[in-house]
């Protein structure tokens, strides 16, 4: 009981942290992005929330910001990006052609990129006001210190499988 609250405890405080020190690798491909710009310039200033260096690596990055059109050519790419960014980490669909296509009922253009990675927060609009855009994001820093994205829910299930593998489950 004791170790158990202490890891809690230490979970807690490294949710805490990972929070307030968001990397974003902005995967920018259409006309949001101008509204994505904004939010980096001393009006809506992101700095505030801890989220204001872009990676352009995804191995230096811990937030997957899909912003704009992406094309059935493009799915691939931005598969293979979500698969090099290390674990923990996070995934918003920035506007409705990233949620699902948007207007662009085509054959070339995926219908929503959670056909392609998981997703944690969706921002609705055409394109979405800089208000949405900090508004996901303290959304998402919540799921964050919640422990609820995808990334920290399947680390989860998979230490509860290995702790049951192993018969080291701790008895309730
Ligand atoms: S949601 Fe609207 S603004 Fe954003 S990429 Fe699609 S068409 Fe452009």
């Amino acid at each position: 009981m004791g170790l158990e609250f202490t890891t809690g405890r230490l979970a807690d405080t490294v949710s805490w942290a990972r929070k307030y020190s968001l990397f974003q690798y902005p995967f920018v491909t259409a006309c949001c992005g101008m509204e994505f710009m904004a939010v980096w310039g001393p009006r809506f200033d992101i700095a505030r929330f801890g989220a204001e260096f872009p990676r352009f690596s995804p191995r230096q990055a811990d937030l997957l910001m899909v912003v704009g059109t992406i094309t059935e050519r493009q799915a691939p790419i931005l598969k293979r990006i979500y698969e090099q960014i290390c674990e923990p980490k996070w995934v918003v669909s920035f506007g409705v052609c990233a949620s699902s296509g948007g207007f662009y009922q085509n054959y070339s253009v995926t219908p929503g990129i959670d056909l392609v990675i998981p997703v944690d927060v969706y921002i609705p609009g055409c394109p979405p006001t800089p208000e949405q855009i900090l508004d996901a994001l303290v959304m998402l820093q919540k799921k964050i210190q919640d422990r609820d994205t995808w990334s920290q829910r399947n680390y989860e299930i998979q230490e509860w499988t290995k702790k049951q593998a192993e018969g080291t489950l701790a008895k309730r």
